[in-house]
């Protein structure tokens, strides 16, 4: 049973999801009300979060936790943010949500979930 659960686990870390979810960002005007797939500013390719937390885009330029990304969305173009822990919080559930093709099942999508929040919670 153990090495069943183990398995799950590395499974979940190593999965990756495209990112869409409304911005994080600290005092973001837009309130989470606008639900968007992010692209990575330096390469303009598209953000993906992985099972461990972190996120990477597809150029593969920057991989590190989704608690150390700054955020600029359309409301505040150029002005990068760091995620607020409610909101970044909030988002990550919008973001499970809004990629459930890529999940078996909604358990599926909850661990996935667990596991990305296990990261937040660390490094917030
Ligand atoms: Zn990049
Ligand atoms: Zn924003």
């Amino acid at each position: 049973m153990l090495i069943i659960h183990f398995q799950i686990y590395t499974q979940m870390q190593q999965k990756t999801i495209p990112l869409v979810m409304p911005c994080p960002g600290i005092n973001c005007p837009d309130k989470r009300a606008t639900i968007s797939e992010w692209e990575h500013a330096s390469c303009f390719t598209q953000v993906f979060l992985k099972g461990n937390g972190n996120l990477l885009c597809k150029e593969g330029c920057t991989e590190k936790s989704i608690c150390q990304w700054r955020f600029a969305c359309a409301r505040h173009q150029g002005e990068y943010r760091k995620p607020d822990f409610n909101a970044l919080i909030d988002a990550l559930g919008t973001a499970i949500r809004s990629t459930k093709a890529y999940f078996r099942d909604d358990k599926e999508g909850l661990q996935f979930l667990a596991e990305v929040q296990k990261n937040v919670f660390s490094n917030m």
